[in-house]
């Protein structure tokens, strides 16, 4: 994380959609970084629905999420891409060449020609456990995500979640830290079985607890937790001592800082043309579940379709005095060149 970069395009969202705009960029000669938030592409084929097949990719009849994501990360390649993931695009602004720099929670900027926003159904954002005062504490003692491990080294902490992050931080992390309590509010795991009997062994060997009950309360002077209440059926109320405490509860789409970004917006999507893809900003387009235009239809075909007109587009922009040829794939040396295959 961190740094600065300069570049022809700055994609916001490494979705199937923003990942399918580094092709169609990359035949017309222009570069581009992606940024998300998640710490591995692919938006919602990646983070929702993995191992659900989707049916309607033209030319494939069955493909899971990751499977599609894993061919278009294949199908990219040659253009290099750069990933900054993990980070939010937080905020743009324009420089005195005309240019844009985009400006990551990780303190990453991006200086690039164009910005194609490929957000999809926004950010992804951990759910909370509705604890009150929570806010207070996070960033310092209550966190949604492990940065570094090293970070809890010799600390008590609670882990909350039944899930598989929960779990396997749960496992990775009875070694590094002092004590690890998973608290889960019922004895049954949506995690992986391998993991569940792994963390079940080692509960059994006294390497970590296991609490199953409610989280009710966080103790300690804010940002300072000292103590996770829980409430538990079987054994009342109590106060797990802890230092530190992990919550994986999931994550939820929110629109994000693409909202600040000062562009249009359609019931918190960003209208544009259907000639451009381009926004009420000349030079920042939007492809993907993003935009609204009369007809839209949120389907990853309809994206990739949309990146290819965006393309275009773009290129004016980043060789302005530049001629742009229409090229098959299957026919163009130069086309065939830039995807090392010729
Ligand atoms: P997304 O996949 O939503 O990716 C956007 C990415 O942008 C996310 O990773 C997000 O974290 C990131 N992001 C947003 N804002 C920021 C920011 N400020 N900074 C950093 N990162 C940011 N479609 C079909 O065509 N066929 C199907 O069969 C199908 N089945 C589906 C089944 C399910 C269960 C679901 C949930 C969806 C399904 N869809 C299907 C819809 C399809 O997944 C979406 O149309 C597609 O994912 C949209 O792609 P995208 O790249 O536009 O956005």
């Amino acid at each position: 994380p961190g740094g600065e970069y300069r570049t022809d395009a700055v994609i916001v969202g490494a979705g199937p959609v923003g990942l399918f705009a580094v092709f169609e960029l990359g035949l017309l000669d222009i570069k581009a970084h992606l940024i998300d938030v998640l710490e591995v592409p692919g938006g919602q084929c990646a983070e929702l629905y993995p191992e659900k097949p989707i049916y309607d990719i033209p030319a494939l009849p069955v493909v899971t999420g990751q499977e599609l994501t894993d061919r278009l990360m294949q199908q990219i390649a040659p253009f290099d891409p750069v990933f900054h993931l993990g980070q939010t695009a937080e905020a743009i602004a324009k420089t005195d060449e005309g240019r844009w720099r985009v400006t990551t929670s990780a303190g990453t900027v991006v200086d690039a020609r164009v910005i194609v926003i490929a957000a999809g159904g926004g950010s992804f954002t951990p759910k909370k456990p509705a604890l009150e005062g929570i806010e207070a504490y996070e960033g310092t003692s209550v966190f949604y995500a492990v940065r570094k491990m090293d970070a809890f080294r010799g600390k008590r902490l609670v882990i909350a979640g039944g899930g598989d992050s929960a779990l396997d931080w749960a496992l990775n992390l009875k070694d590094v830290a002092e004590r690890v309590t998973l608290v889960h509010h019922r004895d049954g795991f949506r995690a992986a079985p391998d993991s569940v009997n792994k963390m079940r062994s080692a509960v059994a060997a006294g390497e970590m607890d296991l609490k199953i009950a409610k989280l009710q309360s966080l103790e300690g002077a804010a940002p300072q937790l000292t103590g996770v209440g829980v409430a538990s059926k079987e054994t009342g109320d109590e106060t797990i001592p802890a230092d530190a405490m992990l919550a994986f509860y999931g994550l939820t789409m929110k629109l994000g800082p693409v909202a600040n970004f000062g562009l249009n917006l359609h019931e918190n999507l960003i209208p544009v043309d259907t000639e451009k893809f381009e926004t009420s900003e000349p030079s920042i387009f939007a492809v993907g579940d993003i935009n609204w235009y009369p007809g839209k239809l949120k389907l990853i075909l309809s994206g990739f379709h949309e990146t290819a007109l965006m393309a275009q587009a773009a290129f004016r922009y980043v060789y302005p005095d530049a001629k742009l040829r229409f090229q098959y794939t299957t026919s163009s040396t130069n086309l065939q060149q830039k995807l090392g295959v010729a």
